[in-house]
């Protein structure tokens, strides 16, 4: 049970996977924590796919991915969510910090950040740029230059970068994932956000953007990050495998190794369904590990060892 025991009841957590590719370990890992913090706290667990990058997303692997987590026995509450489907909800929120003067059309190229030191340096807030074929950034009033993650512990921003107006819609047009992060947020009322340790600086900007929005920030936990090696994410790019949705329980029973949760060994169980309900009832959120990353190693089919990469 995580330390704010006065959600109990109320809580709405969710799983955010975008739909680039099947579910790998790492991903499994992710929807895991979090609906087991969810389910531990009596909350809801809601599912948002994120396909706002349309150039990223690969036809079907949404639907890969709900089948997935559903022989997983991951079932959420709710309807899923598709972030292609909500661009009036972001477009408003634009429109709405465009009203209070907050936006404006940067035409800065990548070569050109690299030239002011690798971070933008506002300098085309009182520029009046036209806002179409342009990015659109935010002023930063509300910098955060560091947080405390309830896993990770005090996460620090370096000052320039919090204080770095940042792009919510794209020169292509699409909305950055800062906005659209935070703006799903708030709509589906998400009070608890647990997920992977490559999320946590950008944790920092989706902060300020809900201290803007002045709306209150939901509780931030992030897991260990499942990485190939050191530094490498198990990605579809450093061919993670989709994990097996036959056979779900030795994925499942290695994925809350993973996390660090009280399980006996895998022949105790007579099901997933059996092991899920014992993983939630048994949850410790003090026993995740509070590391940034674990080297996931397979060593057999299903089987694999952990290895944690200190800071
Ligand atoms: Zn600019």
């Amino acid at each position: 049970m995580s330390p704010n025991a006065e959600y109990f009841g109320s809580y709405r957590g969710r799983f955010a996977p975008s739909p680039s590719g099947p579910l790998h370990f790492g991903s499994l890992v992710a929807a895991l924590a979090s609906y087991l913090d969810a389910k531990a706290h009596h909350g809801q667990w809601l599912v948002r796919i994120e396909d706002i990058d349309t150039p990223r997303m690969i036809d079907g692997a949404d639907s890969d991915i709900l089948a997935t987590l559903d022989a997983y026995g991951l079932h959420w509450d709710g309807t899923v969510v598709y972030q292609s489907q909500r661009h009036a909800l972001y477009q408003d929120t634009l429109n709405t910090l465009n009203k209070l003067g907050l936006v404006y059309p940067c035409q800065c190229t990548r070569k050109e950040i690299k030239a002011m030191g690798g971070l933008y340096d506002n300098r085309c807030r009182n520029k009046s740029l036209p806002q179409s074929q342009n990015a659109i950034r935010i002023e930063q009033h509300f910098p955060i230059t560091g947080f405390n993650d309830a896993i990770q512990g005090r996460v620090d921003i370096p000052p320039s970068l919090a204080h770095e107006d940042y792009i919510i819609r794209r020169r292509d047009g699409l909305f950055a994932y800062q906005l659209v992060v935070v703006v799903d947020d708030i709509e589906q009322g998400i009070t608890h956000i647990v997920r992977g340790a490559d999320l946590l600086e950008p944790t920092a900007r989706q902060i300020s953007l809900f201290n803007q929005l002045k709306q209150s920030v939901p509780f931030y936990s992030h897991v260990p990050l499942a990485v190939a090696k050191p530094g490498f994410k198990l990605s579809k790019q450093n061919h993670a495998p989709a994990i097996n949705k036959t056979n779900p329980m030795p994925t499942l029973h290695a994925a809350l190794r993973f996390l660090g949760q009280p399980v006996d060994s895998l022949e105790n169980y007579d099901s997933s369904k059996a092991l899920l309900q014992h993983a939630v009832q048994n949850y410790d959120f003090n026993r995740l590990p509070k590391v940034p990353e674990i080297q996931v190693r397979p060593t057999a089919e299903d089987s694999f060892e952990f290895i944690p990469v200190h800071r």
